[in-house]
């Protein structure tokens, strides 16, 4: 007997047939005398429909009221599944956020959980009942409903698991594995048994959405035991592990890319100390996150500033900056929204010379212009123009040889 967390992303929660299919997994379980908490996301393309008329009516809308939107697709699906697993003879009972709760800090839309009260779900589960858990969700310090940010349920899946004490956190989605890169763009993408913590952890963080970063980082830290698998294939999916487990170390593990990038230059910034941290301290006030940034060598005492941030927070980065400018005197901002990041992984790249260089012959080959370029001890991501996204990530896979038959 063990206790397991099962998570279901949006396409397995897709509509009410795949709702019945997640129910006979979920009772398959049950029946092999486990104890089962089950973690459930909106059905697919809810979220969106949701973001989308919050930004419809204000693109600088109010993040608390966004999230008393957004939460609601994961309200109905937890009925839902309740419903469904009570048809099945599956005693079982849905739980919001709120209701658990499942406390979160007050970062409106990219909330962090705080703590997870699990005594009574616990308390349930030795009883024989099945909790589902709306993903995504949280309660913050205002006592308002906060959400994690995309791909959410996947840190409230592992967080849930981590409190409950659970054996496993199994992750259900529509592919059968984590992969070499996203099997969708590559064809010859290589399913992986294993990945360390860390590889996923920095996968996860430079687009490959299959996990939500957090998550991993969550696992990793609460040694909680992760395994990424299909909710439509019985067959074993992929294990994160430690990096020892790893018996077959390659210097590339894997590729990944994220069209939710933006570029700014902010033009003519005057050259002197404290400039960098007006301007990123600015934006950290607003909550928008800065990822690659580089300043050009300065000319005249003026120098230009370049960085990245999520599509998503364009509109108030720009309008952070407005505010700002006559505290910094620089002479322009141009946003560019059509940029992708594509990143190289492998823990092997901390023993082996000439990584970078084989990524930027590649991309070179095929005539793609490196715009802006970041690498820490396991990553070299560069930013490129979107239209050559699946060209950048297909050319990388096969240069690295990560191809499969
Ligand atoms: P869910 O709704 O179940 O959370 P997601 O769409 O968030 O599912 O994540 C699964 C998707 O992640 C896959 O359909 C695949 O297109 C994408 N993906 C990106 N990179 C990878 C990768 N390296 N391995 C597997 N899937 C990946
Ligand atoms: N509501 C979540 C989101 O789109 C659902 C998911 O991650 O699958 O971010
Ligand atoms: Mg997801």
């Amino acid at each position: 007997m063990a206790r397991i967390v099962m998570k279901f992303g949006g396409t397995s929660m897709a509509d009410l047939d795949r709702i019945r299919n997640v129910a006979g997994r979920v009772k398959r379980e049950v029946e092999g005398g486990n104890e089962v908490a089950v973690v459930v996301s909106a059905m697919s393309g809810t979220t969106n429909r949701l973001v989308g008329w919050c930004q419809e009516l204000s693109p600088l809308h109010d993040a608390r009221e966004y999230d008393a939107v957004v939460a609601t697709g994961e309200q109905i699906t937890t009925g839902l599944l309740a419903i469904a697993l009570q048809h099945a003879g599956v005693d079982a009972r849905s739980w919001q956020g709120w209701q658990v709760p499942i406390q979160t800090d007050g970062a409106h839309g990219k909330a962090r959980i705080a703590a997870i009260e699990g005594a009574e779900l616990i308390r349930r589960m030795q009883a024989g009942q099945v909790p589902v858990v709306a993903g995504f969700q949280g309660l913050g310090p205002d006592n308002r409903v906060t959400t994690l940010g995309r791909g959410g349920p996947d840190t409230s899946a592992v967080a849930l698991a981590a409190a409950l004490k659970a054996d496993r956190c199994d992750i259900y989605t529509d592919v059968d594995g984590v992969y070499t890169t996203d099997p969708r763009i590559v064809p010859k993408a290589r399913k992986l048994d294993k990945i360390s913590y860390e590889e996923m952890l920095e996968l996860a963080s430079v687009g490959a959405k299959v996990l939500q970063t957090r998550s991993v980082e969550l696992a990793m830290n609460e040694r909680v035991r992760v395994q990424v698998l299909s909710s439509f294939a019985d067959m074993p999916g992929t294990l994160v592990v430690d990096e020892d487990e790893i018996v077959e170390k390659e210097i590339v593990s894997g590729i990944a890319y994220s069209r939710d990038e933006a570029k700014i230059t902010v033009r003519g910034v005057p050259d002197r100390p404290g400039i960098a941290a007006a301007m990123f301290g600015a934006l950290a006030a607003q909550n928008v996150n800065v990822d690659m940034i580089v300043q050009n060598i300065s000319a005249d005492g003026m120098t230009d500033m370049t960085f990245t941030v999520g599509t998503a927070d364009l509109p108030r980065a720009r309008s952070t900056l407005a505010d700002v400018q006559p505290q910094l005197g620089y002479a322009e901002i141009l946003a560019d929204p059509n940029v992708s990041k594509i990143s190289v992984v492998g823990v092997g790249m901390r023993s082996h010379a000439g990584v970078a260089n084989t990524m930027f012959r590649a991309l070179a080959d095929k005539a793609i212009n490196i715009q802006v370029i970041s690498t820490s001890e396991i990553k070299i991501s560069v930013l490129i123009a979107s239209d050559y996204t699946e060209l950048a990530v297909r050319a990388l896979h096969t240069a690295y040889g990560l191809d499969g038959p």
